[in-house]
Order: structure tokens, then C-alpha cells, then sequence
């Protein structure tokens, strides 16, 4: 199964009920995302590692070496 750059957390929830006092238990899911930004431009999964881009211009000035005005503050 490919990465599809979010995970499921679950975790155990006990309630009591109202009506019959007894604790009641549910399984609670929560979806993570699991990308963090690793530049202005660009993010990265922290599962499988790929890196993303928020623009197509993004990945020509990171992948080809691509140079554009609006890009150039990212020059080291
Ligand atoms: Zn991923």
C-alpha cells in the first residue's frame, strides 16, 4: 500500500451512560497529516519521505535547477 501521506490514530473512550450508569467504551479516530514544510516551497512526508511542492515552478527550481524572480529570495 502506497503512502497516502496521512495516518489514523485511535484511542479508547469510556463514557458513562446517562440512562443506565454503566461505562460505555467507543474507539475514537483521528486523522493525522503527516507532512511537515521543509521550505517556503516545498514539504516533505515524515512516513514515506517524499517530497511535495506547493507549485509547479517549486519543483522545476528545486528538481532542474530552474531559477525565477519571484524565487531567487532562496538562494543561499
Ligand atoms: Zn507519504
Amino acid at each position: 500500500m502506497s503512502c497516502t501521506h496521512e495516518r489514523e490514530t485511535s484511542h479508547w473512550v469510556e463514557e458513562e451512560n446517562w440512562y443506565t450508569g454503566e461505562v460505555e467504551g467507543r474507539w475514537e479516530w483521528t486523522t493525522v497529516n503527516t507532512t511537515i514544510d521543509i521550505d517556503l516551497h516545498r514539504y516533505k512526508c515524515t512516513q514515506c519521505g517524499e517530497i511535495m511542492y506547493y507549485s509547479g515552478r517549486a519543483r522545476q527550481y528545486y528538481e532542474e535547477g530552474i531559477k525565477f524572480d519571484w524565487i531567487k529570495g532562496l538562494d543561499k
